[in-house]
């Protein structure tokens, strides 16, 4: 069933241990590829196509705007890029947008504000806590603040400036506050995407929204991966009931354009002022046409109640169905950020899930990640659980 790529890829910097798999074109939760064969996508990209492959609206809007204008410079008033700020903050909580294009580069501004933030309180080397296991991106900044060695090691030396946490430990955080004075911000993800979906306690984020209130901190965080409606709410924090002051989202936002934002909210949003930051493409035409063509099909299709429902059926699904294995150490998810946990290495599972015509990933090597669209039928839900259950239930 596989097709492998007619081209090779030399002349490509090695950077990516590719599958053996290429596509052609998508509808809905469906990837197809040049022979017609057919893949389920329980993956969407990462956290990216939420609105399935080919959505009709993104689609329709991305050819009008295409159709007029693509880009002008943010040299000018940019007025799809504005209205799509007050939607954003509107949704939020926050007071005000800026437009990267990935996620990686909505947490540098994040970083950004906080340092910035820091000097305009005269503290010289402003830290800002981040977390072990924590995923923020490749750049230097945030491959500084990601918690792990394999995506730091040999781009030494790493960014000063950052003190690191263990994750879910409110105490650990009460400790740094006891004994530093340079810290400006705690940076964390609501729930941790690559370190394998996981969900921190119920009372975390208003604890540490406390400490933060208490030393004057920035709580900031980053749902590149759990925003846009994947967990059931559009930010992940909300199913917290809090306010944080800064937040960064990309993956979801343009079902597949390349756009990320960093929100701010009171002091944090007014920080960064004329010739501090910028970006050439950040918020064009084009980019802000897809996003506000998603939160329109989030909004009247009602998806974001709806990706709570699917979650909670493939989770009782998915318990239900392995029950009897006990290889599985845990089944755990919000919404659509799913996250199967076995005692036994898994990474195999990936090539044979894709022989069999679905689209899975594996975290850490034991834990298997399902990131699918919103827009699943309760029939493709339950298939999904049916065809993923089946393998951990074959897994050798
Ligand atoms: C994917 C991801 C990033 C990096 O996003 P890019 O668009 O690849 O730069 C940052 N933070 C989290 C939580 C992510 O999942």
């Amino acid at each position: 069933m596989l097709n492998q790529p007619n081209q090779t890829s030399s002349h490509l910097m090695n950077t990516y241990a590719r599958l053996p798999v290429s596509f052609s074109h998508g509808e809905g939760a469906y990837l197809f590829d040049a022979d017609g064969n057919r893949y389920f996508d329980a993956l969407t990209g990462l956290a990216v196509c939420g609105l399935g492959h080919a959505h009709p609206r993104v689609t329709q809007a991305l050819a009008e705007q295409a159709g007029r204008l693509l880009h002008t410079s943010n040299l000018y008033e940019i007025p799809r890029q504005a209205e799509l700020a007050a939607r954003l903050t509107a949704l939020s909580g926050m007071d005000r947008a800026f437009f990267g294009n990935s996620g990686a580069e909505a947490n540098e501004a994040a970083i950004k504000i906080a340092r910035l933030l820091g000097h305009q309180r005269e503290i010289n080397v402003p830290a800002i806590i981040v977390m072990d296991d924590a995923f923020h991106g490749r750049t230097m900044g945030t491959l500084t603040a990601t918690g792990s060695r394999k995506v730091q090691a040999g781009f030494e030396p790493l960014l000063a400036g950052f003190v690191r946490a263990p994750y879910n430990d409110v105490a650990a955080i009460q400790t740094i506050a006891d004994n530093n004075t340079e810290v400006v911000a705690v940076f964390l993800e609501p729930i941790l995407g690559e370190a394998g979906i996981v969900i921190p306690d119920p009372g975390y984020l208003a604890a540490l929204r406390r400490i933060c209130d208490e030393h004057q901190w920035l709580l900031m965080l980053d749902e590149v991966q759990s925003g846009n409606g994947r967990t059931g709410r559009y930010f992940a924090y909300q199913h917290a009931d809090i306010l944080p002051d800064v937040v960064t989202t990309a993956k979801g936002l343009g079902n597949g354009v390349p756009i990320g934002v960093c929100l701010a909210r009171g002091i944090a949003a007014d920080v960064l002022q004329p010739g501090n930051h910028g970006s050439t493409f950040g918020g064009n035409p084009l980019a802000c046409a897809a996003a506000t063509a998603v939160l329109d099909s989030l909004e009247e299709d009602n998806l974001i109640d709806r990706a709570a429902e699917l979650g909670n059926r493939l989770l009782d699904g998915f318990r239900a169905a392995l029950a009897g294995d006990n290889r599985v150490a845990d089944i755990r998810g919000k919404g659509l950020m799913l996250g199967i946990e076995l005692e036994v290495s898994c990474a195999s599972l990936v090539a044979k899930a894709l022989d069999e015509g679905l689209l899975i990933n594996v975290t850490q090597d034991r834990i298997i990640r399902l990131l699918p669209p919103l827009i699943l039928s309760d029939a493709e839900a339950d298939d999904l659980v049916a065809r993923v259950s089946e393998l951990v239930l074959n897994l050798e």
